[in-house]
Order: C-alpha cells, then sequence, then structure tokens
C-alpha cells in the first residue's frame, strides 16, 4: 500500500491553493480576464478531489473500492460541469439566467455521491442490486435532462432550460439531502472504519452545502467573477486533503461491538435513500411533465419492490439454513460420533421420561446395560483402532436385536451400552438381551478369552424400580446385575426384576 502524505503538508498546499486563487482575482479584476484566471483553480480543485478518490480507489481494501469509485465518478461529473460552464462562459457566452449542459453535470453529481451513501457497508454486494442502482442513476439522469431542458433527450425540439433561480433551488435541496443522508449514515456508524468514512463525507457535504448555497445566491446578484469563486475550492480541497490523510490503525475490538436498534435500522433502511429521492424527484418533475414523471415513480416502486422481494427471499432463505445447522448440531449433541448410537446425554433424557410414562401407564419399563467381555484384550492384541470398529459392529448388531421403535440403544460410556425397553417385563426383556447376544456372536469378531473364541457380551437386566425411587435406581439395579452377570463368568444374563411399584400403585 502506498504511503499517504503528511497531514500538516496537505493542508499547508490547500491554503496556498486558495491564497493564489484569491490573489488571481484580485489582479484580474475585469469580466473575461478574471474567468480566465479563475477557471483554472475552479478546474484543479475539484479535479484533486476526484485524483484523491482514484487514489484510495486504488489504495484501499476490496470492499472499499466500489464506494470511492463512485464518489469519484460524482467528482468526475462535477469537473465535467465546471469545463462545460467554462466552455459556456468563455467561449458561447450564454446567458447565467438559464440553465444548460453544465447544470446538467453538476446536477447528475449527486447521483453517484447518493448511491456511495447509501450502499457503502453492504458487507455482501449483490449483483443484481448494482444493475438496479445502475437503472435508478440511468431514470435519474433522464428526469433530470427533462426537468432541466424540458424536452425528451435526442427529441428535435429545441431545448427550453429552466431558469437559473429554479434550478439553485434545486441544487439546495440536493446538497441538503446528500448532507442529511450522510449524516443519518454517520449516526448508524458509531465507531470503526465506516465511521470515519462518514466523517469525511458528511463535513465534504456540509460544508459543500453551506459554500453552494452562499456562491450561488452571490453568483444569482453578481455577474461574472470575484474572490466568492474561492468559496467553490473549499469543499473539494477539504475532500481531498480528508481523504489523502493517514488513517489512525483500525480498532477491531470496537468495530465488532453489538449494534443498537437505531443503528440497525437507518442501515437497513439506507439501501432505499437513493430510490426515496428518485420517487421526491419523479414527483416534482411529474408537476411539469406527467408522463415523464409517472416512469419515474414507476421505476422508483419497481425497484423497491424488486429489492424488497430479492431480500425477503435471502432472509427465507437464510433462516432455513440456521434451522438445518441448530437441527444438525442438535443432533450431534445427541449422539455418540463413534457408534452413531445415542449418546449419554440422550440416554439420561429418554429414560426420565420412558420412567414418568411407565409410572403414569403403569407399565413396565426395562433397562438392559451390556458390557463387551475381555474388551481390554481385544485393544491390547489387535490395537485401539480395531477396538473402535469391534464397538460400531457391535452397537449395529445390538440395533439389530431392538425390531421396536419405541426401544432406544445408547453407548452409555466406554465399551458399554444401555437399552431401554419400554413396556417390556423381565421376560421380554430376557428374549432381547438374548438376541442381543446372538447378534454379537455372530459377528465372530475374534478374542480368544474364558468365554470362546470371540467376542461375547454380559448384560444386566432391571425392570421398573420402587414407587419412591427415581430413574437412578433403575440404573443401580441393572449395574447391579451386570456385575452378577460378569461374576458369573461373563458371556450372562442376569436380571433384578422390581416388581414392587406394579402392586403398591401410583405417585
Ligand atoms: P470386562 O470383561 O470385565 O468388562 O473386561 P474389559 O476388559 O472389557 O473391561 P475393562 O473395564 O477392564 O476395559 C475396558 C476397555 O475398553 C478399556 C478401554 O481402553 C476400552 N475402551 C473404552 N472406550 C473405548 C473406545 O472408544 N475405543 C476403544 N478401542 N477402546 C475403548
Ligand atoms: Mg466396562
Ligand atoms: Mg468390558
Amino acid at each position: 500500500m502506498r504511503r499517504p502524505p503528511k497531514l500538516n503538508s496537505l493542508v499547508l498546499l490547500a491554503v496556498l491553493f486558495v491564497a493564489l486563487h484569491v490573489i488571481s482575482l484580485l489582479v484580474f479584476k475585469s469580466g473575461a480576464a478574471s474567468a480566465v484566471a479563475s477557471y483554472p483553480f475552479l478546474l484543479l480543485a475539484p479535479t484533486l478531489a476526484f485524483a484523491s478518490c482514484c487514489w484510495r480507489a486504488g489504495a484501499d481494501e476490496r470492499e472499499w473500492r466500489s464506494a470511492w469509485i463512485l464518489l469519484g465518478a460524482g467528482m468526475c461529473l462535477w469537473t465535467c460541469g465546471i469545463v462545460l460552464s467554462a466552455w459556456e462562459d468563455i467561449f458561447q457566452h450564454i446567458p447565467v439566467s438559464a440553465a444548460w449542459f453544465s447544470d446538467f453535470s453538476f446536477f447528475l453529481y449527486g447521483v453517484p455521491v447518493l448511491l456511495a451513501i447509501s450502499s457503502v457497508s453492504a458487507k455482501q454486494r449483490i449483483l443484481f442490486f448494482v444493475w438496479m442502482d445502475a437503472a435508478q442513476a440511468l431514470m435519474t439522469g433522464f428526469l433530470a435532462y427533462v426537468s432541466i431542458f424540458s424536452v425528451l433527450p435526442f427529441s428535435a425540439t429545441p431545448l427550453a432550460p429552466i431558469a437559473a433561480s429554479t434550478l439553485v433551488l434545486t441544487y439546495n435541496a440536493e446538497n441538503f439531502i446528500l448532507a442529511v443522508a450522510a449524516t443519518l449514515r454517520l449516526l448508524a456508524q458509531p465507531r470503526g472504519r465506516e465511521r470515519r468514512f462518514y466523517v469525511v463525507l458528511c463535513s465534504y457535504l456540509w460544508i459543500y452545502a453551506v459554500s453552494a448555497y452562499v456562491y450561488n445566491n452571490w453568483a444569482a446578484t453578481s455577474d461574472g467573477h470575484g474572490v466568492m469563486d474561492t468559496l467553490v475550492d473549499i469543499p473539494f480541497l477539504f475532500f481531498a486533503v480528508a481523504t489523502m490523510a493517514p488513517r489512525p490503525l483500525r480498532n477491531r475490538v470496537e468495530e465488532q461491538q453489538d449494534k443498537q436498534t437505531l443503528t440497525l435500522f437507518i442501515e437497513n433502511v439506507s439501501p432505499i435513500f437513493y430510490t426515496v429521492a428518485l420517487l421526491a424527484l419523479s414527483m416534482w418533475v411529474m408537476r411539469e411533465h406527467f408522463y415523464v414523471g409517472t416512469v419515474g415513480i414507476f421505476t422508483a416502486l419497481v425497484v423497491y419492490a424488486t429489492r424488497a422481494t430479492t431480500l425477503q427471499g435471502r432472509y427465507m432463505r437464510v433462516q432455513r439454513e440456521l434451522h438445518e445447522a441448530r437441527d444438525r448440531l442438535e443432533q450431534m449433541a445427541l449422539t455418540d460420533a463413534l457408534t452413531n448410537t445415542a449418546n449419554r446425554r440422550r440416554f439420561d433424557d429418554a429414560l426420565a421420561l420412558e420412567w414418568n410414562h411407565a409410572i403414569r401407564n403403569r407399565q413396565p419399563l426395562a433397562l438392559l446395560l451390556v458390557d463387551i467381555d475381555y474388551f481390554k484384550l481385544l485393544n491390547d492384541r489387535y490395537g485401539h483402532p480395531a477396538g473402535d470398529r469391534c464397538l460400531v459392529s457391535i452397537a449395529l448388531a445390538l440395533q439389530s436385536a431392538l425390531p421396536r421403535s419405541g426401544d432406544l440403544l445408547a453407548r452409555y460410556g466406554g465399551e458399554e451400552f444401555a437399552a431401554i425397553l419400554p413396556a417390556t417385563d423381565e421376560a421380554g426383556a430376557r428374549v432381547v438381551a438374548a438376541t442381543m447376544q446372538a447378534a454379537v456372536h455372530a459377528l465372530k469378531i475374534r478374542n480368544e478369552s474364558s468365554t470362546g473364541l470371540y467376542v461375547t457380551v454380559s448384560v444386566g437386566v432391571a425392570v421398573f424400580g420402587s414407587p419412591q425411587a427415581d430413574a437412578a435406581e433403575i440404573i443401580e439395579a441393572a449395574d447391579q446385575a451386570l456385575y452378577r452377570a460378569k461374576q458369573g463368568g461373563r458371556n450372562r444374563i442376569e436380571a433384578t426384576a422390581q416388581h414392587d411399584f406394579l402392586r403398591n400403585g401410583t405417585r
């Protein structure tokens, strides 16, 4: 990145510029000479502003480029305006009382500037919106042409320009609207780099609005050029200096602060600043040129409706994606990553739910704890990855033994699984446990031990708890049963059935 020049030297150059302009106007006082003396300065000031925009467009990051390009386009239109003005003034001798092509160019200067104000902080630029902005800009040009010259562009009818006094009113309104729009954006940008952009732009636009107001009023009553011409330089020189000045280091933490409601509101409403301005201009044009104004209003409405529909579509898509992401996250939070069965958290929730169900419906509830026998041995013999593969296969085998949709298999921890079987009595639970053992055995995963050649499991079964008990007791009971199965030599099923609850009633 190129190094920005020092602020002091920039200010000094600007002051020197104005001083030279004043001196040349004081030296050349007569009509034609004063024009020749003043125009180079009037031309150079916006050119400097334009150059500073080009410099920033090249030096800044990509996201800022379009804002600088738009401002540069505005400065370029203004410079074209002053070139045309000089030509009309010096060579054509067009009376200052009527508007002419320079005025058309001056008016259009506001178009890219307002687009820059309304669109700068759009983080993700939508290409389609850029085209719509271009359509709005073209429509503004068309309306401006019709309202300034009172004829359609490219028509054979001679131009009938409006009075300069009416145009001055339009300029003042335009400058005021630009300054207010930038101020609103500034209010919405309490911190960070964008704030700096709007501080510069807003200050410039207010200086411009005031100096244009004073200058235009003066120019309306005077003929030719005078020291007042230097008023024209000031906003552009200020802009050029502020744009070229070195910027402070960005504070990333500050930029990430939460946005307030007003901030969000202004930020959301600012993309339609331009459409509102187009609507206002169309309504103004409509007084004199009904159909042209109607076309302008129609364009503004179409742009607004299209923007709203597109944004609504995007909003709904983002909403759907968010829901899907949330569902995926929820699913992940409840699933065991290795075996894809329910995890401990889901098991705890499901058990609490089924426990209450069982009490309410007076139905038995069975819990199975399934532990792989001599699993440490398998890990030691064949390695951890083989152990993992074994866990996955066993999870599938256990799941295949649970055909009822209400049953839940979960990885309880390590090499231990748990199955919740609602509305299942001890006999049923034993059948399921035996099916599980058979399914695991059928896998024929080699692990020689006292239970045989292949991997086996021990199962602890618990059916129900007592009426005073909570869900933890059924786990305790199943664990005891499992312990007995292990003690009894493994590859066995042991059960603890507590029938008290069924007999004793409700809670
Ligand atoms: P028992 O028959 O008494 O249950 O003996 P065991 O070897 O199966 O039981 P022990 O509690 O001594 O060892 C359990 C082993 O399970 C130890 C641990 O390394 C292993 N294990 C736990 N979780 C995983 C896992 O996610 N992947 C693998 N590969 N091994 C695991
Ligand atoms: Mg174990
Ligand atoms: Mg084990």
